[in-house]
């Protein structure tokens, strides 16, 4: 319910940038209305410049980026696939559209992503028994890379592909290089609230030709070489419109000030509230940069004097738009029969997780409506710890 009559202030809006314009309006001068065409072409390439990847292919969604990965490493029926559980439904689905099945992995406490020690662990017990996966899917959450290096090596040792879903981490580093680039394949998004967007649409990165290859074959239908209209394998359409790849072009002319802002956002509610007792904000690992895509925060009810759900009701209350990090997919109904490898700490972060706004175009009052509600859930729940006057 809410009462305040002022402004809203939205998790994660779109920001616009100065190009978009001028570059959709191109598609319309030339009539390129339509899902390829040479803003797509133009798009693929900057993409792929930006993160350093050889390939990129521009898709319908971050979704049907991980459904082709999937395939294409070859996720199929009866396939099992090691997943971080703290993530969006969004990096699971794909497993269950090929009829694999999600094994969930727990979250480590520097990054929030997926514990090393648990996969490794893990794949040397599936190995041991004969049953490796077919796939690890590592998520980057929230601006921020997981722990690569030894998720690499465990993956390399079993002869396990990787791939990435960095989704919430276009522009986040690991060791200085560009997240989504390390694995078999890498998955962006451009979702409406995603650091860049294109209103909705994905990418799909690779240093493997063939795998970028048949991506694109089978995003278009999958029609094989031929005059006429010729199938030997079943495809989709998931191919992204030009019109929008003009839009994504704009954006990622501005994708370094969209994170010099946001991670400007989260000094200023460090600054502000990092000091209270019970606040504790997502660490930002040695490893590597992150874009702080989502200022994320901890709330420890017995020191701050509030819970997290406390502070979402407050917030509402003033027409602000905040969150709870995301709930474990092993303790998601349509995913709850799937085995899950540890599991606390991510229910620990759901539980005490929060999500506050984080635009890139939000102004210093903003920040501050935001920032003045955390302190007052505070003081109201500690008078005493107030100054006394005179
Ligand atoms: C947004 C998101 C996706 C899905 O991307 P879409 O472009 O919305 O399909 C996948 N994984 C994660 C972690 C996401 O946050």
């Amino acid at each position: 319910m809410t009462q305040s009559n002022q402004k809203r202030i939205y998790l994660s809006p779109p920001h616009m940038g100065e190009l978009e314009q001028r570059y959709v309006a191109e598609t319309f001068a030339s009539n390129w209305i339509a899902p390829l065409g040479p803003q797509v072409d133009a798009f693929q390439q900057e993409f792929a410049h930006a993160v350093d990847s050889t390939h990129a292919l521009a898709l319908s969604s971050g979704t049907a980026a991980l459904h082709l990965a999937l395939q294409l490493v070859g996720v199929t029926t009866g396939s099992e696939v090691l997943v971080s559980t703290l993530t969006f439904a969004a990096s699971v689905n794909p497993i269950l559209y090929l009829g694999g099945t999600p094994v969930f992995i727990d979250s480590e406490r520097e990054s929030w992503n997926m514990d090393p020690t648990l996969l490794a662990e893990e794949l040397e017990r599936r190995s041991r028994i004969g049953r490796l996966p077919a796939a690890v899917i590592l998520v980057h959450l929230y601006g921020q890379s997981a722990d690569l290096d030894p998720i690499i090596a465990a993956c390399a040792r079993y002869q396990v592909p990787l791939i990435e879903d960095a989704a919430e981490a276009l522009g986040a580093t690991y060791r200085g290089r560009a997240v989504g680039t390390f694995g078999r394949a890498g998955v962006f998004s451009f979702n409406g609230n995603k650091i860049i967007t294109t209103s909705g649409g994905g990418m799909l990165v690779s240093d493997d030709a063939r795998l970028v290859a048949h991506a694109l074959k089978l995003a278009t239908q999958a029609r094989d070489a031929a005059p006429h209209y010729e199938h030997s394998e079943i495809g989709y359409n998931y191919r992204m419109s030009n019109v929008l790849a003009a839009i994504g072009r704009g954006q990622l002319s501005v994708l370094r000030d969209r994170i010099a802002a946001r991670r400007r956002n989260f000094e200023f509610y460090a600054d502000a509230l990092g000091d209270l007792p019970g606040i504790e904000f997502m660490p930002e690992a040695a490893w590597g940069q992150a874009t702080r895509w989502l200022t994320t925060l901890l709330v420890s009810p017995s020191e701050f004097g509030a819970d997290r759900n406390e502070l979402l009701r407050r917030f509402d209350a003033e027409n602000i738009e905040a969150r709870p990090v995301w709930k474990p997919m092993h303790r998601q109904p349509v995913f709850a029969a799937y085995p899950v490898v540890g599991g606390a700490a991510a229910e620990d972060l759901f539980e005490r997780g929060l999500c506050l706004p984080s635009g890139s175009n939000m102004a210093i009052v903003d920040l501050e409506r935001v920032a003045t509600i955390v302190q007052a859930a505070h003081r109201a729940a500690r008078p005493h710890s107030l100054p006394l006057a005179g």
